[in-house]
Protein backbone atom coordinates (compact mmCIF):
# COMPACT_ATOMS: atom_id res chain seq x y z
CA UNK A 1 0.00 0.00 0.00
CA UNK A 2 1.10 3.53 -1.05
CA UNK A 3 0.09 6.83 1.22
CA UNK A 4 -0.49 9.95 -0.35
CA UNK A 5 -0.32 13.52 1.32
CA UNK A 6 -3.59 15.25 1.62
CA UNK A 7 -1.97 18.17 -0.07
CA UNK A 8 -0.87 16.59 -3.05
CA UNK A 9 -2.38 13.22 -3.77
CA UNK A 10 0.43 12.68 -6.63
CA UNK A 11 3.33 12.70 -3.86
CA UNK A 12 3.58 9.29 -2.63
CA UNK A 13 5.27 6.76 -0.34
CA UNK A 14 5.76 3.43 1.22
CA UNK A 15 4.46 2.48 4.40
CA UNK A 16 7.88 2.74 5.87
CA UNK A 17 8.47 6.14 4.36
CA UNK A 18 4.87 7.25 5.41
CA UNK A 19 5.19 5.99 9.29
CA UNK A 20 8.58 6.95 9.55
CA UNK A 21 8.08 11.03 8.36
CA UNK A 22 4.82 10.98 10.06
CA UNK A 23 3.80 14.30 8.23
CA UNK A 24 4.55 14.66 4.70
CA UNK A 25 6.87 16.98 3.54
CA UNK A 26 4.53 19.21 2.44
CA UNK A 27 2.54 19.47 5.80
CA UNK A 28 0.07 17.16 4.13
CA UNK A 29 -1.51 14.31 5.74
CA UNK A 30 -0.57 10.28 4.57
CA UNK A 31 -3.84 8.59 3.25
CA UNK A 32 -3.76 5.26 2.14
CA UNK A 33 -4.03 5.28 -1.70
CA UNK A 34 -6.93 2.79 -2.43
CA UNK A 35 -9.31 1.75 0.53
CA UNK A 36 -10.00 -1.37 0.35
CA UNK A 37 -13.56 -3.08 0.71
CA UNK A 38 -13.73 -6.10 2.70
CA UNK A 39 -16.28 -9.21 1.29
CA UNK A 40 -19.17 -10.16 2.18
CA UNK A 41 -18.50 -12.96 3.38
CA UNK A 42 -15.92 -11.32 6.15
CA UNK A 43 -19.23 -9.08 7.52
CA UNK A 44 -21.39 -12.45 7.66
CA UNK A 45 -18.39 -14.22 9.79
CA UNK A 46 -17.59 -11.03 11.88
CA UNK A 47 -20.12 -11.65 14.68
CA UNK A 48 -18.06 -15.14 15.56
CA UNK A 49 -14.71 -13.87 15.24
CA UNK A 50 -12.29 -12.92 17.65
CA UNK A 51 -11.07 -9.43 18.17
CA UNK A 52 -7.46 -11.10 16.98
CA UNK A 53 -9.16 -12.33 13.84
CA UNK A 54 -10.97 -9.72 12.97
CA UNK A 55 -7.30 -7.73 13.24
CA UNK A 56 -5.88 -9.77 11.29
CA UNK A 57 -8.20 -9.44 8.33
CA UNK A 58 -7.94 -6.24 8.39
CA UNK A 59 -4.53 -5.62 8.73
CA UNK A 60 -4.15 -7.94 5.84
CA UNK A 61 -6.37 -5.90 3.97
CA UNK A 62 -4.48 -2.89 4.00
CA UNK A 63 -0.84 -4.37 4.61
CA UNK A 64 -0.55 -7.62 3.07
CA UNK A 65 1.74 -6.33 0.18
CA UNK A 66 4.14 -4.54 2.98
CA UNK A 67 4.30 -6.91 6.06
CA UNK A 68 4.77 -10.35 5.87
CA UNK A 69 1.76 -12.63 7.45
CA UNK A 70 3.77 -13.43 10.13
CA UNK A 71 4.40 -9.82 11.07
CA UNK A 72 0.84 -8.61 10.97
CA UNK A 73 -0.08 -11.45 13.51
CA UNK A 74 2.74 -10.47 15.89
CA UNK A 75 1.53 -6.69 15.31
CA UNK A 76 -2.42 -7.41 15.74
CA UNK A 77 -1.69 -9.95 18.92
CA UNK A 78 0.31 -7.64 20.42
CA UNK A 79 -2.22 -4.36 19.76
CA UNK A 80 -5.23 -6.14 20.83
CA UNK A 81 -3.70 -7.84 24.11
CA UNK A 82 -6.74 -6.33 26.26
CA UNK A 83 -10.41 -6.44 25.50
CA UNK A 84 -12.63 -3.56 24.55
CA UNK A 85 -16.28 -4.39 25.49
CA UNK A 86 -19.51 -3.15 24.60
CA UNK A 87 -21.53 -2.16 27.76
CA UNK A 88 -25.33 -2.01 27.58
CA UNK A 89 -26.26 1.77 29.16
CA UNK A 90 -29.93 2.10 28.52
CA UNK A 91 -32.10 1.15 26.39
CA UNK A 92 -30.90 1.25 22.67
CA UNK A 93 -27.63 2.60 24.22
CA UNK A 94 -23.66 0.81 24.41
CA UNK A 95 -20.37 2.12 25.77
CA UNK A 96 -17.69 0.73 23.72
CA UNK A 97 -15.32 0.82 26.43
CA UNK A 98 -11.76 1.27 25.06
CA UNK A 99 -9.93 2.18 28.53
CA UNK A 100 -9.42 -1.79 29.30
CA UNK A 101 -5.71 -1.38 27.90
CA UNK A 102 -2.27 -0.42 30.53
CA UNK A 103 -2.87 3.51 30.61
CA UNK A 104 -6.34 3.01 30.54
CA UNK A 105 -7.60 5.00 27.69
CA UNK A 106 -8.16 3.90 23.72
CA UNK A 107 -4.65 5.59 22.87
CA UNK A 108 -3.33 1.99 24.28
CA UNK A 109 -4.29 0.73 21.08
CA UNK A 110 -2.33 3.11 18.50
CA UNK A 111 0.48 3.43 20.64
CA UNK A 112 1.21 -0.10 20.46
CA UNK A 113 0.53 -0.69 17.44
CA UNK A 114 2.96 2.07 16.41
CA UNK A 115 5.71 1.22 18.35
CA UNK A 116 5.89 -2.61 17.10
CA UNK A 117 5.18 -1.40 13.41
CA UNK A 118 8.19 0.95 14.08
CA UNK A 119 10.44 -1.17 15.59
CA UNK A 120 9.41 -4.22 12.51
CA UNK A 121 10.59 -1.17 10.18
CA UNK A 122 13.79 0.40 11.54
CA UNK A 123 15.41 -3.71 11.95
CA UNK A 124 18.59 -3.73 10.61
CA UNK A 125 18.63 -0.11 10.60
CA UNK A 126 21.40 1.79 12.29
CA UNK A 127 19.88 5.15 12.79
CA UNK A 128 18.19 5.69 16.22
CA UNK A 129 14.78 7.34 15.45
CA UNK A 130 13.28 10.25 17.57
CA UNK A 131 9.31 10.05 18.39
CA UNK A 132 8.21 13.30 18.83
CA UNK A 133 4.48 13.66 20.09
CA UNK A 134 2.22 16.80 21.54
CA UNK A 135 -0.11 15.37 24.30
CA UNK A 136 -3.53 16.86 25.79
CA UNK A 137 -2.78 14.06 28.31
CA UNK A 138 -3.33 10.71 26.97
CA UNK A 139 -1.07 10.66 24.02
CA UNK A 140 2.06 10.93 25.83
CA UNK A 141 1.03 8.11 28.58
CA UNK A 142 0.14 5.67 25.97
CA UNK A 143 2.74 6.73 23.63
CA UNK A 144 5.44 6.91 26.93
CA UNK A 145 4.43 3.08 27.72
CA UNK A 146 4.11 1.95 24.42
CA UNK A 147 8.06 2.73 23.76
CA UNK A 148 9.14 2.23 27.08
CA UNK A 149 12.76 0.46 26.87
CA UNK A 150 11.93 0.23 23.03
CA UNK A 151 15.68 -0.38 21.27
CA UNK A 152 17.20 1.97 19.17
CA UNK A 153 13.81 4.97 20.14
CA UNK A 154 13.81 8.01 22.24
CA UNK A 155 11.36 9.41 22.96
CA UNK A 156 10.27 13.01 23.56
CA UNK A 157 6.94 14.58 25.48
CA UNK A 158 5.58 17.68 24.90
CA UNK A 159 2.70 19.03 27.14
CA UNK A 160 1.12 22.07 28.47
CA UNK A 161 2.22 22.98 32.12
CA UNK A 162 -0.78 22.26 34.50
CA UNK A 163 -3.15 21.58 32.11
CA UNK A 164 -3.13 17.99 31.92
CA UNK A 165 -4.45 16.14 35.21
CA UNK A 166 -1.73 14.60 37.42
CA UNK A 167 -2.34 11.05 37.42
CA UNK A 168 -1.99 11.58 33.13
CA UNK A 169 1.25 13.21 33.84
CA UNK A 170 1.91 10.95 36.37
CA UNK A 171 1.68 7.83 33.27
CA UNK A 172 4.76 9.08 31.10
CA UNK A 173 6.83 11.65 33.48
CA UNK A 174 7.75 8.89 35.90
CA UNK A 175 9.40 6.46 33.17
CA UNK A 176 12.80 7.55 32.59
CA UNK A 177 14.84 5.56 30.14
CA UNK A 178 14.43 6.61 26.89
CA UNK A 179 10.87 8.51 27.66
CA UNK A 180 12.70 12.56 28.08
CA UNK A 181 9.08 15.03 29.44
CA UNK A 182 9.25 19.15 28.53
CA UNK A 183 6.35 20.80 30.41
CA UNK A 184 5.72 23.87 27.94
CA UNK A 185 4.96 27.32 28.67
CA UNK A 186 2.07 27.36 26.86
CA UNK A 187 -1.18 25.46 25.81
CA UNK A 188 -1.68 22.25 23.60
CA UNK A 189 -1.86 23.92 20.34
CA UNK A 190 1.86 25.33 21.22
CA UNK A 191 3.26 21.77 21.91
CA UNK A 192 1.16 20.50 18.64
CA UNK A 193 2.50 23.39 16.15
CA UNK A 194 6.63 22.88 17.70
CA UNK A 195 6.31 19.40 17.12
CA UNK A 196 5.11 20.61 13.60
CA UNK A 197 7.56 22.84 12.94
CA UNK A 198 10.25 20.59 13.67
CA UNK A 199 9.55 17.90 11.29
CA UNK A 200 9.61 21.19 8.63
CA UNK A 201 13.32 22.49 9.85
CA UNK A 202 15.73 21.35 7.14
CA UNK A 203 19.00 21.71 9.88
CA UNK A 204 17.24 19.65 12.33
CA UNK A 205 16.10 16.90 10.07
CA UNK A 206 19.52 16.39 8.22
CA UNK A 207 20.89 16.05 12.09
CA UNK A 208 18.62 13.51 13.15
CA UNK A 209 15.57 11.08 12.20
CA UNK A 210 12.19 12.42 13.33
CA UNK A 211 9.02 10.69 13.84
CA UNK A 212 5.73 11.64 15.07
CA UNK A 213 3.56 9.55 17.10
CA UNK A 214 0.44 11.71 17.10
CA UNK A 215 -2.82 10.45 15.72
CA UNK A 216 -0.89 12.15 12.50
CA UNK A 217 0.96 8.98 12.18
CA UNK A 218 -1.23 6.30 9.99
CA UNK A 219 0.79 3.78 12.71
CA UNK A 220 -0.98 5.08 15.16
CA UNK A 221 -4.29 6.41 13.31
CA UNK A 222 -5.17 3.17 11.62
CA UNK A 223 -5.30 0.70 13.90
CA UNK A 224 -8.28 2.55 15.58
CA UNK A 225 -10.56 1.24 13.17
CA UNK A 226 -10.08 -2.13 14.25
CA UNK A 227 -12.62 -1.73 17.22
CA UNK A 228 -15.51 -0.01 15.57
CA UNK A 229 -15.83 -3.47 13.72
CA UNK A 230 -15.46 -5.50 16.92
CA UNK A 231 -18.30 -3.18 18.12
CA UNK A 232 -20.66 -3.98 15.34
CA UNK A 233 -19.67 -7.66 15.85
CA UNK A 234 -20.67 -7.22 19.63
CA UNK A 235 -23.80 -5.70 19.12
CA UNK A 236 -27.04 -7.91 19.47
CA UNK A 237 -29.20 -5.72 17.40
CA UNK A 238 -28.62 -5.50 14.10
CA UNK A 239 -32.10 -4.42 12.45
CA UNK A 240 -31.72 -1.14 13.29
CA UNK A 241 -29.44 1.96 11.63
CA UNK A 242 -26.40 2.35 13.53
CA UNK A 243 -25.51 5.89 15.11
CA UNK A 244 -21.70 5.88 16.28
CA UNK A 245 -21.09 8.95 18.71
CA UNK A 246 -17.17 10.24 19.02
CA UNK A 247 -16.05 12.00 21.76
CA UNK A 248 -13.31 13.68 19.85
CA UNK A 249 -10.21 16.35 19.97
CA UNK A 250 -7.82 16.08 17.08
CA UNK A 251 -10.10 13.66 15.29
CA UNK A 252 -8.18 10.72 14.58
CA UNK A 253 -10.46 8.81 16.30
CA UNK A 254 -13.39 9.55 14.23
CA UNK A 255 -11.65 9.30 11.13
CA UNK A 256 -10.53 5.91 12.23
CA UNK A 257 -14.70 5.17 12.73
CA UNK A 258 -14.93 6.61 8.93
CA UNK A 259 -12.09 4.41 7.42
CA UNK A 260 -13.96 1.40 8.65
CA UNK A 261 -17.00 2.41 7.38
CA UNK A 262 -15.58 2.94 3.74
CA UNK A 263 -13.98 -0.25 4.46
CA UNK A 264 -17.74 -1.69 3.84
CA UNK A 265 -18.86 -1.68 7.84
CA UNK A 266 -22.47 -0.55 7.92
CA UNK A 267 -22.14 2.87 10.33
CA UNK A 268 -25.56 4.74 9.14
CA UNK A 269 -24.44 8.17 10.78
CA UNK A 270 -21.80 9.26 12.95
CA UNK A 271 -21.73 12.05 15.30
CA UNK A 272 -18.68 14.48 16.37
CA UNK A 273 -19.09 14.82 19.76
CA UNK A 274 -17.22 17.84 21.41
CA UNK A 275 -16.92 20.27 24.45
CA UNK A 276 -16.59 23.98 23.82
CA UNK A 277 -13.56 23.21 21.31
CA UNK A 278 -16.10 23.40 18.80
CA UNK A 279 -14.48 23.98 15.06
CA UNK A 280 -15.76 20.73 13.82
CA UNK A 281 -19.57 20.73 14.90
CA UNK A 282 -19.36 24.67 13.67
CA UNK A 283 -17.87 23.33 10.10
CA UNK A 284 -20.43 20.37 9.68
CA UNK A 285 -23.74 22.94 10.57
CA UNK A 286 -22.41 25.18 7.73
CA UNK A 287 -19.28 27.48 8.81
CA UNK A 288 -16.33 27.84 7.18
CA UNK A 289 -13.68 25.86 9.17
CA UNK A 290 -11.37 27.92 11.00
CA UNK A 291 -8.60 26.98 13.66
CA UNK A 292 -9.56 28.57 17.12
CA UNK A 293 -7.15 28.94 20.20
CA UNK A 294 -7.78 25.91 22.50
CA UNK A 295 -10.37 26.72 25.63
CA UNK A 296 -9.98 24.55 28.83
CA UNK A 297 -12.57 21.84 29.56
CA UNK A 298 -13.25 18.81 32.28
CA UNK A 299 -12.89 16.92 28.90
CA UNK A 300 -9.16 18.40 28.83
CA UNK A 301 -8.06 15.47 25.98
CA UNK A 302 -10.47 16.72 23.82
CA UNK A 303 -8.95 20.69 24.76
CA UNK A 304 -8.12 21.31 20.98
CA UNK A 305 -8.86 24.16 18.71
CA UNK A 306 -6.84 23.00 15.86
CA UNK A 307 -7.83 19.56 14.97
CA UNK A 308 -5.20 18.07 13.14
CA UNK A 309 -7.13 14.97 11.41
CA UNK A 310 -9.75 17.74 9.73
CA UNK A 311 -8.31 17.10 6.52
CA UNK A 312 -8.38 13.50 6.51
CA UNK A 313 -11.77 13.32 7.08
CA UNK A 314 -12.50 15.39 4.35
CA UNK A 315 -10.18 13.04 2.31
CA UNK A 316 -12.26 9.83 3.25
CA UNK A 317 -15.07 11.94 1.62
CA UNK A 318 -13.56 12.76 -1.45
CA UNK A 319 -13.18 15.96 -0.47
CA UNK A 320 -16.82 16.70 -0.58
CA UNK A 321 -18.16 18.91 1.94
CA UNK A 322 -21.96 17.68 1.27
CA UNK A 323 -21.16 14.30 1.63
CA UNK A 324 -19.06 14.76 5.01
CA UNK A 325 -21.99 16.74 6.09
CA UNK A 326 -24.71 14.38 5.71
CA UNK A 327 -22.83 11.30 6.91
CA UNK A 328 -21.60 13.24 10.05
CA UNK A 329 -23.64 15.06 12.47
CA UNK A 330 -22.01 17.59 15.05
CA UNK A 331 -23.04 18.76 18.42
CA UNK A 332 -21.19 20.60 21.42
CA UNK A 333 -21.60 20.34 24.77
CA UNK A 334 -20.30 22.94 27.48
CA UNK A 335 -18.78 21.06 31.05
CA UNK A 336 -22.27 21.47 32.96
CA UNK A 337 -24.21 19.28 30.35
CA UNK A 338 -21.06 16.90 30.88
CA UNK A 339 -21.41 16.84 34.40
CA UNK A 340 -25.11 16.84 34.59
CA UNK A 341 -25.05 13.56 32.27
CA UNK A 342 -22.62 12.07 33.91
CA UNK A 343 -24.60 12.08 37.20
CA UNK A 344 -27.94 11.65 35.24
CA UNK A 345 -26.70 7.92 33.75
CA UNK A 346 -24.95 6.98 37.16
CA UNK A 347 -28.71 7.69 39.23
CA UNK A 348 -30.39 6.28 36.31
CA UNK A 349 -28.40 3.53 34.93
CA UNK A 350 -25.41 2.78 37.41
CA UNK A 351 -22.97 3.17 35.22
CA UNK A 352 -19.88 5.91 35.72
CA UNK A 353 -18.87 7.65 32.54
CA UNK A 354 -15.59 9.60 32.16
CA UNK A 355 -16.04 13.39 31.07
CA UNK A 356 -15.21 12.49 27.56
CA UNK A 357 -17.65 9.72 27.34
CA UNK A 358 -20.25 11.65 28.77
CA UNK A 359 -19.76 14.20 25.71
CA UNK A 360 -20.15 11.36 23.13
CA UNK A 361 -23.24 9.73 25.49
CA UNK A 362 -24.04 13.54 25.17
CA UNK A 363 -23.99 13.63 21.45
CA UNK A 364 -25.96 10.40 21.21
CA UNK A 365 -28.67 10.92 22.99
CA UNK A 366 -29.00 14.48 21.05
CA UNK A 367 -28.66 12.36 17.65
CA UNK A 368 -31.14 10.29 19.02
CA UNK A 369 -33.79 12.29 20.25
CA UNK A 370 -34.06 13.88 17.24
CA UNK A 371 -34.61 10.51 15.53
CA UNK A 372 -36.97 8.70 17.51
CA UNK A 373 -37.06 4.90 16.84
CA UNK A 374 -34.85 4.49 14.33
CA UNK A 375 -31.44 4.02 15.39
CA UNK A 376 -29.51 1.58 18.02
CA UNK A 377 -26.54 3.65 19.20
CA UNK A 378 -22.68 3.52 20.67
CA UNK A 379 -20.47 5.94 22.27
CA UNK A 380 -16.62 5.51 22.83
CA UNK A 381 -15.95 4.98 26.42
CA UNK A 382 -12.38 6.57 25.73
CA UNK A 383 -10.88 6.81 29.29
CA UNK A 384 -11.67 4.78 32.60
CA UNK A 385 -13.13 7.64 34.60
CA UNK A 386 -10.83 6.76 37.33
CA UNK A 387 -8.39 8.72 35.28
CA UNK A 388 -10.26 11.80 35.57
CA UNK A 389 -10.81 10.99 39.38
CA UNK A 390 -10.87 14.31 40.81
CA UNK A 391 -13.70 15.98 38.34
CA UNK A 392 -15.71 12.65 38.54
CA UNK A 393 -15.26 12.63 42.27
CA UNK A 394 -16.37 16.75 42.57
CA UNK A 395 -18.96 15.90 40.48
CA UNK A 396 -20.58 12.32 41.05
CA UNK A 397 -19.71 13.72 45.14
CA UNK A 398 -18.04 9.46 45.32
CA UNK A 399 -14.74 8.71 46.10
CA UNK A 400 -13.51 6.36 43.47
CA UNK A 401 -11.90 3.77 43.42
CA UNK A 402 -9.00 3.88 41.14
CA UNK A 403 -8.00 0.52 39.97
CA UNK A 404 -4.24 -1.54 40.58
CA UNK A 405 -2.22 -0.19 37.19
CA UNK A 406 -3.30 3.78 37.78
CA UNK A 407 -2.26 3.61 41.22
CA UNK A 408 1.12 2.24 40.52
CA UNK A 409 2.17 5.57 38.63
CA UNK A 410 1.39 7.63 41.22
CA UNK A 411 4.02 6.65 43.60
CA UNK A 412 6.74 7.11 40.52
CA UNK A 413 8.70 10.28 40.44
CA UNK A 414 8.21 13.41 37.75
CA UNK A 415 10.91 13.75 35.93
CA UNK A 416 10.57 17.03 33.71
CA UNK A 417 11.96 19.96 32.14
CA UNK A 418 10.51 22.94 31.28
CA UNK A 419 10.50 24.86 28.16
CA UNK A 420 9.84 28.31 26.94
CA UNK A 421 6.91 28.25 24.72
CA UNK A 422 9.19 29.04 21.48
CA UNK A 423 10.39 26.86 18.74
CA UNK A 424 13.82 28.44 18.85
CA UNK A 425 14.17 27.05 22.52
CA UNK A 426 12.79 23.15 21.65
CA UNK A 427 14.86 23.07 18.37
CA UNK A 428 17.72 24.08 20.65
CA UNK A 429 16.96 21.63 23.14
CA UNK A 430 17.20 18.85 20.18
CA UNK A 431 20.34 19.67 18.65
CA UNK A 432 22.01 19.90 21.94
CA UNK A 433 20.31 17.91 24.54
CA UNK A 434 22.18 13.92 24.81
CA UNK A 435 19.52 12.27 24.39
CA UNK A 436 20.85 8.91 23.47
CA UNK A 437 23.45 8.53 26.65
C1 LIG B 1 -7.34 11.79 22.87
C2 LIG B 1 -8.64 11.60 23.55
C3 LIG B 1 -9.85 11.94 22.92
C4 LIG B 1 -9.88 12.58 21.56
O1 LIG B 1 -9.50 11.70 20.53
P1 LIG B 1 -9.10 12.28 19.08
O2 LIG B 1 -8.71 11.10 18.28
O3 LIG B 1 -7.98 13.23 19.31
O4 LIG B 1 -10.32 12.97 18.57
C5 LIG B 1 -11.04 11.65 23.57
N1 LIG B 1 -11.05 11.11 24.81
C6 LIG B 1 -9.92 10.78 25.45
C7 LIG B 1 -10.00 10.20 26.81
C8 LIG B 1 -8.68 11.01 24.84
O5 LIG B 1 -7.56 10.68 25.49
Amino acid sequence: MNFYSTNDPGHKVSLKEAVIRGLAPDQGLYMPEKIPTLSHSFFEQLPQMSFQEIGYEVISALFSGDLTKNQIMELVDHTLSFDAPLVKVEEGIYALELFHGPTLAFKDFGARFCSKLMSMLMEGEERKIRVLVATSGDTGSAVANGFYKVPGVEVVILYPKGKVSELQEKQFTTLGENIHCLEVEGVFDDCQRMVKEAFLDKELNSNMLLTSANSINIARWIPQCLYYFYAWSKLPVKEKKLAMSVPSGNFGNLGAGILAERMGLPIEVFIASTNLNKVVPEFLEGAPFSAKPSVQTISNSMDVGNPSNFYRLLSLYGNDEDLIKEKVNGFFFDDNETGQAMKKVKSENGYIMDPHGAVGYLGLKKFMDQNPGEYVGIFLETAHPGKFKSVVDKVLGIDLELPERLNKFLSGTKKVEVLENDFEAFRSYLMNSNLHP
